[in-house]
Protein backbone atom coordinates (compact mmCIF):
# COMPACT_ATOMS: atom_id res chain seq x y z
CA UNK A 1 0.00 0.00 0.00
CA UNK A 2 1.28 3.38 -0.83
CA UNK A 3 1.82 6.03 1.20
CA UNK A 4 0.21 8.56 -1.03
CA UNK A 5 -1.89 8.07 -4.34
CA UNK A 6 -1.98 11.19 -6.45
CA UNK A 7 -5.18 10.84 -8.83
CA UNK A 8 -4.34 12.87 -11.64
CA UNK A 9 -1.26 13.56 -13.14
CA UNK A 10 -1.64 17.11 -14.41
CA UNK A 11 0.11 20.37 -13.29
CA UNK A 12 -1.36 20.01 -9.58
CA UNK A 13 -0.80 16.12 -9.68
CA UNK A 14 2.59 16.20 -10.45
CA UNK A 15 4.09 18.96 -8.25
CA UNK A 16 1.81 17.00 -5.27
CA UNK A 17 2.93 13.49 -6.30
CA UNK A 18 6.92 14.70 -6.51
CA UNK A 19 6.55 16.75 -2.91
CA UNK A 20 5.34 14.06 -1.12
CA UNK A 21 8.20 11.61 -2.49
CA UNK A 22 10.94 14.28 -1.66
CA UNK A 23 9.33 13.91 1.79
CA UNK A 24 10.04 10.41 1.69
CA UNK A 25 6.64 9.20 1.19
CA UNK A 26 6.05 5.94 -1.38
CA UNK A 27 3.53 7.48 -3.93
CA UNK A 28 1.37 6.18 -6.51
CA UNK A 29 0.28 8.52 -9.34
CA UNK A 30 -2.06 7.66 -11.39
CA UNK A 31 -2.85 9.06 -14.72
CA UNK A 32 -5.99 8.40 -17.15
CA UNK A 33 -4.28 9.25 -20.33
CA UNK A 34 -0.82 7.98 -21.99
CA UNK A 35 1.12 11.15 -21.04
CA UNK A 36 1.57 13.00 -17.91
CA UNK A 37 1.11 17.27 -18.15
CA UNK A 38 -0.98 17.30 -21.26
CA UNK A 39 -2.57 20.33 -20.58
CA UNK A 40 1.00 22.09 -19.41
CA UNK A 41 1.67 20.87 -23.38
CA UNK A 42 -1.56 22.49 -24.67
CA UNK A 43 -0.60 25.76 -22.20
CA UNK A 44 -0.19 28.90 -23.90
CA UNK A 45 -0.37 27.72 -27.36
CA UNK A 46 2.42 25.13 -27.05
CA UNK A 47 4.50 28.24 -25.50
CA UNK A 48 3.22 27.63 -21.77
CA UNK A 49 2.86 30.61 -19.50
CA UNK A 50 4.39 28.75 -16.48
CA UNK A 51 3.20 31.30 -13.94
CA UNK A 52 3.13 35.49 -13.49
CA UNK A 53 5.78 37.46 -12.50
CA UNK A 54 5.21 39.59 -9.24
CA UNK A 55 4.90 40.06 -5.28
CA UNK A 56 2.72 37.16 -4.02
CA UNK A 57 -0.10 39.88 -3.06
CA UNK A 58 -0.31 41.08 -6.87
CA UNK A 59 -0.37 37.13 -8.52
CA UNK A 60 -3.50 36.62 -6.41
CA UNK A 61 -5.41 39.57 -7.95
CA UNK A 62 -5.57 37.54 -10.78
CA UNK A 63 -8.41 35.82 -9.08
CA UNK A 64 -11.53 37.08 -7.65
CA UNK A 65 -11.93 37.96 -3.70
CA UNK A 66 -12.42 34.34 -2.60
CA UNK A 67 -10.27 32.47 -4.52
CA UNK A 68 -7.19 34.54 -3.44
CA UNK A 69 -8.10 34.60 -0.01
CA UNK A 70 -7.94 30.83 -0.13
CA UNK A 71 -4.83 30.41 -2.33
CA UNK A 72 -2.92 32.79 -0.21
CA UNK A 73 -1.35 30.13 2.39
CA UNK A 74 -0.62 27.77 -0.81
CA UNK A 75 0.91 30.34 -3.00
CA UNK A 76 3.11 31.86 0.01
CA UNK A 77 4.29 28.18 0.81
CA UNK A 78 5.14 27.62 -2.85
CA UNK A 79 5.20 31.10 -4.82
CA UNK A 80 6.04 31.78 -8.42
CA UNK A 81 9.62 31.67 -7.65
CA UNK A 82 9.99 28.43 -6.44
CA UNK A 83 8.67 27.43 -9.37
CA UNK A 84 11.09 28.89 -11.98
CA UNK A 85 13.86 28.50 -9.91
CA UNK A 86 12.76 24.66 -9.99
CA UNK A 87 12.82 24.73 -13.63
CA UNK A 88 15.56 27.03 -14.40
CA UNK A 89 17.83 24.67 -11.91
CA UNK A 90 17.15 22.14 -14.58
CA UNK A 91 18.43 24.01 -17.40
CA UNK A 92 14.97 25.82 -18.40
CA UNK A 93 15.61 29.40 -19.51
CA UNK A 94 12.57 31.62 -18.91
CA UNK A 95 11.94 35.05 -19.46
CA UNK A 96 9.19 37.88 -18.68
CA UNK A 97 6.90 39.95 -20.60
CA UNK A 98 6.55 43.30 -20.14
CA UNK A 99 2.74 42.16 -18.64
CA UNK A 100 4.29 40.08 -16.35
CA UNK A 101 3.58 36.27 -17.86
CA UNK A 102 6.49 33.82 -17.53
CA UNK A 103 7.59 31.83 -20.70
CA UNK A 104 10.39 29.66 -21.47
CA UNK A 105 12.69 31.34 -24.00
CA UNK A 106 12.92 28.70 -26.17
CA UNK A 107 8.56 28.59 -26.01
CA UNK A 108 8.03 25.37 -25.44
CA UNK A 109 5.88 23.54 -22.90
CA UNK A 110 7.79 20.16 -23.72
CA UNK A 111 10.86 21.38 -21.45
CA UNK A 112 8.65 22.29 -19.05
CA UNK A 113 7.09 18.59 -18.77
CA UNK A 114 10.01 17.23 -19.01
CA UNK A 115 11.62 18.47 -16.77
CA UNK A 116 8.92 18.04 -13.88
CA UNK A 117 8.42 14.43 -15.03
CA UNK A 118 12.43 14.28 -13.88
CA UNK A 119 11.78 15.58 -10.66
CA UNK A 120 8.99 12.70 -10.04
CA UNK A 121 11.86 10.29 -11.35
CA UNK A 122 14.13 12.15 -8.33
CA UNK A 123 11.63 11.83 -5.84
CA UNK A 124 11.13 7.84 -6.91
CA UNK A 125 7.37 8.13 -7.59
CA UNK A 126 5.80 5.24 -9.08
CA UNK A 127 3.83 6.43 -12.42
CA UNK A 128 0.97 4.66 -13.82
CA UNK A 129 -0.39 5.78 -17.55
CA UNK A 130 -3.32 4.50 -18.93
CA UNK A 131 -4.90 4.23 -14.96
CA UNK A 132 -8.01 5.91 -15.31
CA UNK A 133 -9.41 6.12 -11.91
CA UNK A 134 -13.41 5.10 -11.19
CA UNK A 135 -13.96 6.14 -8.20
CA UNK A 136 -12.84 6.13 -4.84
CA UNK A 137 -14.15 4.85 -1.42
CA UNK A 138 -14.54 6.34 2.34
CA UNK A 139 -15.25 4.49 5.50
CA UNK A 140 -16.22 6.01 8.63
CA UNK A 141 -15.23 9.37 7.07
CA UNK A 142 -12.12 8.46 5.98
CA UNK A 143 -10.70 8.00 2.30
CA UNK A 144 -10.01 4.02 2.37
CA UNK A 145 -9.34 3.15 -1.50
CA UNK A 146 -9.39 4.14 -4.89
CA UNK A 147 -10.91 1.65 -7.65
CA UNK A 148 -8.87 1.21 -10.94
CA UNK A 149 -10.10 -0.74 -13.45
CA UNK A 150 -12.26 -2.69 -11.14
CA UNK A 151 -9.00 -3.31 -9.23
CA UNK A 152 -9.27 -1.62 -5.40
CA UNK A 153 -6.21 0.31 -4.32
CA UNK A 154 -6.08 0.67 -0.38
CA UNK A 155 -5.09 4.38 0.32
CA UNK A 156 -5.67 6.41 3.58
CA UNK A 157 -3.70 9.64 1.83
CA UNK A 158 -5.35 10.52 -1.60
CA UNK A 159 -4.70 13.78 -3.33
CA UNK A 160 -7.32 14.79 -5.89
CA UNK A 161 -5.76 16.39 -9.08
CA UNK A 162 -8.36 15.90 -11.67
CA UNK A 163 -8.93 18.80 -13.30
CA UNK A 164 -12.12 20.31 -14.65
CA UNK A 165 -13.64 19.64 -17.61
CA UNK A 166 -12.78 21.39 -20.50
CA UNK A 167 -10.92 20.43 -23.35
CA UNK A 168 -12.13 17.13 -22.54
CA UNK A 169 -9.62 15.15 -25.37
CA UNK A 170 -7.03 16.21 -22.65
CA UNK A 171 -8.38 13.44 -19.80
CA UNK A 172 -9.79 16.05 -18.05
CA UNK A 173 -13.81 14.93 -17.98
CA UNK A 174 -14.76 16.21 -14.35
CA UNK A 175 -14.83 13.21 -12.89
CA UNK A 176 -13.41 14.30 -9.76
CA UNK A 177 -16.65 16.14 -9.01
CA UNK A 178 -18.91 12.94 -8.85
CA UNK A 179 -16.88 11.30 -6.73
CA UNK A 180 -16.14 14.43 -4.07
CA UNK A 181 -19.87 15.18 -4.58
CA UNK A 182 -20.81 10.94 -2.94
CA UNK A 183 -18.07 11.69 -0.41
CA UNK A 184 -19.91 14.80 0.83
CA UNK A 185 -18.65 17.66 -0.78
CA UNK A 186 -20.33 20.57 -2.10
CA UNK A 187 -19.96 20.95 -5.72
CA UNK A 188 -20.37 25.07 -7.19
CA UNK A 189 -21.88 25.15 -10.43
CA UNK A 190 -19.52 24.53 -13.56
CA UNK A 191 -19.22 27.55 -15.93
CA UNK A 192 -16.55 28.02 -18.77
CA UNK A 193 -14.36 30.38 -18.00
CA UNK A 194 -11.27 31.63 -20.20
CA UNK A 195 -13.65 30.75 -23.39
CA UNK A 196 -14.30 31.98 -26.90
CA UNK A 197 -17.68 33.62 -27.39
CA UNK A 198 -19.97 32.26 -29.36
CA UNK A 199 -22.47 34.38 -31.66
CA UNK A 200 -25.75 33.92 -33.00
CA UNK A 201 -25.29 35.49 -36.17
CA UNK A 202 -21.38 35.61 -37.07
CA UNK A 203 -20.62 37.63 -39.92
CA UNK A 204 -18.39 35.07 -42.02
CA UNK A 205 -16.47 37.29 -43.69
CA UNK A 206 -15.18 38.95 -40.45
CA UNK A 207 -13.35 35.71 -39.42
CA UNK A 208 -10.05 35.45 -38.80
CA UNK A 209 -9.71 39.45 -38.51
CA UNK A 210 -8.46 40.75 -35.13
CA UNK A 211 -9.73 44.23 -33.20
CA UNK A 212 -6.36 46.22 -31.59
CA UNK A 213 -6.48 47.33 -28.07
CA UNK A 214 -10.35 47.96 -28.07
CA UNK A 215 -12.46 47.37 -24.85
CA UNK A 216 -15.08 44.73 -25.41
CA UNK A 217 -17.70 44.73 -23.07
CA UNK A 218 -21.17 42.24 -22.55
CA UNK A 219 -24.35 43.52 -21.68
CA UNK A 220 -26.98 41.28 -20.31
CA UNK A 221 -30.44 43.39 -21.02
CA UNK A 222 -28.62 46.33 -21.98
CA UNK A 223 -26.94 46.72 -18.66
CA UNK A 224 -22.86 46.52 -18.82
CA UNK A 225 -21.93 42.81 -16.81
CA UNK A 226 -18.41 43.03 -17.73
CA UNK A 227 -15.33 44.73 -20.08
CA UNK A 228 -12.10 43.89 -20.68
CA UNK A 229 -9.87 46.12 -22.85
CA UNK A 230 -6.58 44.41 -25.77
CA UNK A 231 -7.11 42.94 -28.71
CA UNK A 232 -10.02 40.66 -30.12
CA UNK A 233 -10.32 37.68 -33.12
CA UNK A 234 -13.10 37.81 -35.14
CA UNK A 235 -14.01 33.83 -35.38
CA UNK A 236 -16.58 31.67 -38.09
CA UNK A 237 -18.71 30.92 -34.86
CA UNK A 238 -18.34 34.47 -33.15
CA UNK A 239 -15.41 35.75 -31.15
CA UNK A 240 -12.16 34.73 -29.15
CA UNK A 241 -8.83 36.17 -27.90
CA UNK A 242 -8.03 38.37 -24.93
CA UNK A 243 -10.73 40.50 -24.40
CA UNK A 244 -13.04 37.52 -25.21
CA UNK A 245 -11.29 34.74 -23.10
CA UNK A 246 -11.70 37.88 -20.26
CA UNK A 247 -15.22 38.55 -19.80
CA UNK A 248 -16.16 34.76 -21.14
CA UNK A 249 -16.28 33.72 -17.18
CA UNK A 250 -19.35 36.20 -16.61
CA UNK A 251 -21.41 35.74 -19.62
CA UNK A 252 -21.28 32.05 -18.99
CA UNK A 253 -22.58 32.60 -15.18
CA UNK A 254 -24.99 35.16 -16.25
CA UNK A 255 -25.99 33.67 -19.78
CA UNK A 256 -29.25 32.37 -18.45
CA UNK A 257 -30.80 35.29 -17.14
CA UNK A 258 -32.10 37.63 -20.15
CA UNK A 259 -30.26 38.78 -23.66
CA UNK A 260 -26.17 39.64 -23.74
CA UNK A 261 -25.08 41.00 -26.43
CA UNK A 262 -21.50 42.11 -26.73
CA UNK A 263 -20.13 45.72 -27.96
CA UNK A 264 -16.83 47.14 -28.28
CA UNK A 265 -15.13 50.60 -27.75
CA UNK A 266 -12.72 50.77 -31.00
CA UNK A 267 -11.33 54.26 -29.13
CA UNK A 268 -10.82 53.52 -25.42
CA UNK A 269 -8.64 56.67 -24.65
CA UNK A 270 -10.92 58.98 -26.59
CA UNK A 271 -13.96 60.19 -25.19
CA UNK A 272 -17.01 60.33 -27.12
CA UNK A 273 -16.53 64.30 -27.29
CA UNK A 274 -12.79 63.90 -27.94
CA UNK A 275 -13.31 61.58 -30.97
CA UNK A 276 -16.20 64.06 -32.41
CA UNK A 277 -13.67 66.44 -32.83
CA UNK A 278 -11.33 64.70 -34.01
CA UNK A 279 -13.33 63.66 -37.08
CA UNK A 280 -14.31 67.02 -37.22
CA UNK A 281 -10.53 68.79 -37.54
CA UNK A 282 -9.95 65.53 -40.25
CA UNK A 283 -12.95 66.19 -42.40
CA UNK A 284 -12.00 69.72 -42.57
CA UNK A 285 -8.43 68.87 -43.65
CA UNK A 286 -9.42 66.21 -45.80
CA UNK A 287 -12.47 67.69 -47.48
CA UNK A 288 -12.49 65.78 -51.02
CA UNK A 289 -11.07 62.37 -48.85
CA UNK A 290 -13.65 59.39 -48.65
CA UNK A 291 -15.07 58.91 -44.60
CA UNK A 292 -13.97 55.58 -44.64
CA UNK A 293 -10.27 56.47 -44.65
CA UNK A 294 -10.76 57.93 -41.25
CA UNK A 295 -12.74 54.79 -40.24
CA UNK A 296 -9.75 52.77 -41.80
CA UNK A 297 -7.35 54.55 -39.44
CA UNK A 298 -8.85 53.21 -36.39
CA UNK A 299 -10.05 49.89 -37.40
CA UNK A 300 -8.90 46.95 -40.49
CA UNK A 301 -10.69 47.95 -43.76
CA UNK A 302 -12.19 44.20 -43.55
CA UNK A 303 -14.53 45.35 -40.79
CA UNK A 304 -14.65 49.24 -41.42
CA UNK A 305 -16.78 48.24 -44.13
CA UNK A 306 -19.32 46.52 -41.51
CA UNK A 307 -18.97 49.57 -39.14
CA UNK A 308 -20.13 51.96 -41.56
CA UNK A 309 -22.95 49.74 -42.70
CA UNK A 310 -24.41 49.55 -39.02
CA UNK A 311 -24.09 53.42 -39.08
CA UNK A 312 -25.80 53.68 -41.90
CA UNK A 313 -22.85 55.88 -43.46
CA UNK A 314 -21.96 55.46 -47.26
CA UNK A 315 -17.87 54.79 -46.68
CA UNK A 316 -17.56 56.94 -50.08
CA UNK A 317 -18.88 59.91 -48.98
CA UNK A 318 -16.30 62.84 -48.88
CA UNK A 319 -15.42 64.21 -46.02
CA UNK A 320 -16.87 67.69 -46.52
CA UNK A 321 -19.98 66.71 -46.63
CA UNK A 322 -20.82 64.57 -44.27
CA UNK A 323 -23.68 65.41 -42.17
CA UNK A 324 -23.65 66.23 -38.58
CA UNK A 325 -26.40 62.96 -37.94
CA UNK A 326 -24.18 60.62 -39.87
CA UNK A 327 -21.32 62.12 -38.00
CA UNK A 328 -23.05 61.12 -34.70
CA UNK A 329 -23.88 57.79 -35.64
CA UNK A 330 -20.70 56.82 -37.13
CA UNK A 331 -19.17 57.82 -33.73
CA UNK A 332 -21.65 56.28 -31.62
CA UNK A 333 -20.41 52.90 -33.32
CA UNK A 334 -17.04 53.64 -33.27
CA UNK A 335 -17.83 53.81 -29.60
CA UNK A 336 -20.39 51.04 -29.18
CA UNK A 337 -20.31 48.63 -32.64
CA UNK A 338 -22.89 46.32 -31.48
CA UNK A 339 -21.42 42.62 -32.25
CA UNK A 340 -24.26 40.77 -32.07
CA UNK A 341 -26.19 38.67 -29.02
CA UNK A 342 -24.30 36.17 -27.18
CA UNK A 343 -25.15 32.72 -28.16
CA UNK A 344 -23.32 30.24 -26.29
CA UNK A 345 -20.05 29.93 -24.24
CA UNK A 346 -18.67 27.08 -24.87
CA UNK A 347 -17.40 24.99 -21.66
CA UNK A 348 -15.52 22.37 -23.86
CA UNK A 349 -13.06 25.07 -25.37
CA UNK A 350 -12.32 27.17 -22.16
CA UNK A 351 -8.93 27.12 -20.62
CA UNK A 352 -10.55 26.28 -17.31
CA UNK A 353 -13.68 25.83 -16.22
CA UNK A 354 -15.01 27.90 -13.12
CA UNK A 355 -16.92 26.17 -10.17
CA UNK A 356 -16.23 23.04 -8.88
CA UNK A 357 -15.29 21.42 -5.10
CA UNK A 358 -16.64 24.56 -2.75
CA UNK A 359 -13.61 26.45 -1.34
CA UNK A 360 -15.43 26.29 1.85
CA UNK A 361 -14.81 22.70 2.69
CA UNK A 362 -11.36 22.45 2.05
CA UNK A 363 -8.55 24.03 4.53
CA UNK A 364 -6.49 26.41 2.74
CA UNK A 365 -3.20 25.45 4.70
CA UNK A 366 -3.62 21.82 4.18
CA UNK A 367 -5.78 21.06 0.53
CA UNK A 368 -7.59 18.58 3.32
CA UNK A 369 -11.40 17.95 2.74
CA UNK A 370 -13.02 18.87 5.39
CA UNK A 371 -15.50 16.47 4.70
CA UNK A 372 -13.43 13.17 4.31
CA UNK A 373 -9.70 12.65 6.11
CA UNK A 374 -7.07 11.82 4.38
CA UNK A 375 -8.11 13.29 1.31
CA UNK A 376 -6.74 16.14 -0.22
CA UNK A 377 -7.95 18.66 -3.46
CA UNK A 378 -5.99 20.61 -5.09
CA UNK A 379 -5.98 22.41 -9.21
CA UNK A 380 -8.97 22.80 -11.24
CA UNK A 381 -11.48 20.58 -9.54
CA UNK A 382 -11.64 23.43 -6.80
CA UNK A 383 -14.06 26.03 -7.48
CA UNK A 384 -10.98 28.21 -8.72
CA UNK A 385 -11.02 30.26 -12.51
CA UNK A 386 -7.46 32.41 -12.60
CA UNK A 387 -7.60 35.33 -15.47
CA UNK A 388 -5.23 34.82 -18.08
CA UNK A 389 -1.31 35.29 -17.48
CA UNK A 390 -0.39 32.21 -16.03
CA UNK A 391 -2.14 32.26 -12.96
CA UNK A 392 -3.94 29.06 -13.17
CA UNK A 393 -0.67 26.68 -13.39
CA UNK A 394 0.25 29.11 -10.86
CA UNK A 395 -2.56 27.79 -8.66
CA UNK A 396 -2.33 24.13 -9.68
CA UNK A 397 1.52 24.01 -8.51
CA UNK A 398 0.77 25.90 -5.06
CA UNK A 399 -2.03 23.86 -4.00
CA UNK A 400 -0.66 20.57 -5.75
CA UNK A 401 2.64 21.50 -3.55
CA UNK A 402 0.61 22.18 -0.36
CA UNK A 403 -1.46 19.06 -1.15
CA UNK A 404 1.34 16.37 -1.61
CA UNK A 405 3.13 18.03 1.55
CA UNK A 406 0.60 17.26 4.07
CA UNK A 407 -0.37 13.93 2.50
CA UNK A 408 2.87 12.62 3.22
CA UNK A 409 3.26 14.83 6.28
CA UNK A 410 0.13 13.25 7.62
CA UNK A 411 1.19 9.37 6.31
CA UNK A 412 4.78 9.46 7.60
CA UNK A 413 3.43 11.39 10.96
CA UNK A 414 6.45 14.35 10.11
CA UNK A 415 5.53 17.31 12.67
CA UNK A 416 3.98 19.89 10.14
C1 LIG B 1 -5.65 25.38 -24.21
C2 LIG B 1 -5.24 25.72 -22.81
C3 LIG B 1 -4.23 26.63 -22.60
C4 LIG B 1 -3.85 26.99 -21.30
N1 LIG B 1 -2.82 27.85 -21.11
C5 LIG B 1 -2.43 28.17 -19.85
C6 LIG B 1 -1.28 28.96 -19.62
O1 LIG B 1 -0.53 29.29 -20.56
N2 LIG B 1 -0.98 29.30 -18.34
C7 LIG B 1 -1.76 28.90 -17.27
O2 LIG B 1 -1.47 29.27 -16.14
N3 LIG B 1 -2.82 28.10 -17.47
C8 LIG B 1 -3.15 27.70 -18.71
N4 LIG B 1 -4.20 26.85 -18.91
C9 LIG B 1 -4.90 26.32 -17.72
C10 LIG B 1 -4.06 25.25 -17.03
O3 LIG B 1 -3.55 24.37 -18.01
C11 LIG B 1 -4.91 24.49 -16.02
O4 LIG B 1 -5.50 25.40 -15.14
C12 LIG B 1 -4.04 23.52 -15.23
O5 LIG B 1 -3.43 22.60 -16.11
C13 LIG B 1 -4.87 22.76 -14.21
O6 LIG B 1 -4.04 21.83 -13.59
P1 LIG B 1 -4.65 20.53 -12.87
O7 LIG B 1 -3.49 19.68 -12.53
O8 LIG B 1 -5.61 20.92 -11.85
O9 LIG B 1 -5.51 19.81 -14.01
P2 LIG B 1 -4.99 19.18 -15.40
O10 LIG B 1 -3.72 19.78 -15.83
O11 LIG B 1 -6.14 19.24 -16.30
O12 LIG B 1 -4.66 17.68 -14.99
C14 LIG B 1 -5.63 16.74 -14.60
C15 LIG B 1 -5.13 15.37 -14.96
O13 LIG B 1 -5.99 14.39 -14.38
C16 LIG B 1 -6.19 13.34 -15.30
N5 LIG B 1 -7.43 12.65 -15.00
C17 LIG B 1 -8.70 13.09 -15.21
N6 LIG B 1 -9.59 12.17 -14.82
C18 LIG B 1 -8.87 11.11 -14.36
C19 LIG B 1 -9.22 9.85 -13.85
N7 LIG B 1 -10.49 9.44 -13.77
N8 LIG B 1 -8.22 8.99 -13.48
C20 LIG B 1 -6.92 9.38 -13.58
N9 LIG B 1 -6.53 10.57 -14.07
C21 LIG B 1 -7.50 11.43 -14.45
C22 LIG B 1 -6.21 14.05 -16.64
O14 LIG B 1 -5.94 13.16 -17.71
C23 LIG B 1 -5.14 15.11 -16.45
O15 LIG B 1 -3.87 14.63 -16.85
C24 LIG B 1 -4.56 26.44 -20.20
C25 LIG B 1 -5.54 25.48 -20.41
C26 LIG B 1 -5.87 25.12 -21.71
C27 LIG B 1 -6.93 24.08 -21.92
Amino acid sequence: MPDVVVVGGGAAGIIAAWRAGQLGAEVLLLEKTARLGTKILISGGGKCNITHDGEIQDVLRGFRPNEARFLRPACYRFTNKQIIEMLTTKGLEVYTRPDGRIFPVHQTAKDVVAILKGYLDDASVSVRLEAPVGGMEAQNGRIKSVIVSGEAIMASQVVLSVGGSSYPNSGTTGDGWKWAKDLGHTIQKVHAALAPIYLETPAADRSGVALRDCVLKARLNAKEIARWRGDMLFTHLGVSGPTVLGISRVVAERFSEGEVSLDADLTPDRSHEALTQDIVEWCKENPKKAISAVVADIMPSRLSVHLMDDAGVDGATPSGQLDKKSRNRLVANLKQWPLGRVRAVPLEKGEVVAGGVSLNEVDPHTMASLKVQGLYLCGEVLDIAGDVGGYNLQAAFASGFVAGESAAKSALNLDS
